[in-house]
């Protein structure tokens, strides 16, 4: 069965560009419970464990330099089938083909910027929270 939770992080740009309330809303309005949230900077450390899959990719120096260059917002949230339905709140990760009304539709400029992560399985989710909320390091 799928879980109740799952992860996000607004990212350096739209917390930039003063879209942090208008996203956060957003996701409220689908449906999620914000059941932790943190304003925090990465380092350059935690931001390449955060996407070590992505380690070899040729991108993955770009997301890592993009990912601490300001301020980001991570949260927790909850709802039955969290992670598919968030990932339907958000989009595709290339901005250019993301369905209307999605997050990174209404507030991604580019692949590298596109606004908001999800996790993207029950086991992601639960390492990626309890990277930042020592309370979620069991869900
Ligand atoms: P995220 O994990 O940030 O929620 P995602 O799951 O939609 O995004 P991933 O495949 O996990 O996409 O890629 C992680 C991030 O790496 C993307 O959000 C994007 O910024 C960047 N990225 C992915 N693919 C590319 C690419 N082909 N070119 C440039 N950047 C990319
Ligand atoms: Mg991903």
């Amino acid at each position: 069965m799928s879980g109740k939770l799952t992860f996000t992080m607004i990212k350096p740009d739209a917390v930039a560009n003063g879209n942090t309330g208008k996203i956060i809303d957003h996701i409220i309005g689908k449906g999620f419970k914000m059941v932790a949230m943190k304003y925090t900077r990465l380092s350059a450390e935690k931001a390449g464990e955060f996407y070590a899959v992505h380690r070899e990719r040729p991108f993955f120096k770009d997301l890592v330099d993009f990912m601490i260059s300001g301020p980001i917002v991570a949260a927790v949230l909850e709802k039955d089938n969290a992670v598919s339905d968030f990932r339907d709140v958000i989009g595709a990760t290339d901005p250019s083909k993301a369905e209307a009304g999605t997050i990174r539709n209404l507030y991604a400029k580019s692949i590298d910027a596109n606004a908001i992560h999800g996790s993207d399985s029950d086991e992601n989710a639960a390492i990626e929270a309890s990277f930042f909320f020592n309370a979620f390091e069991r869900f």
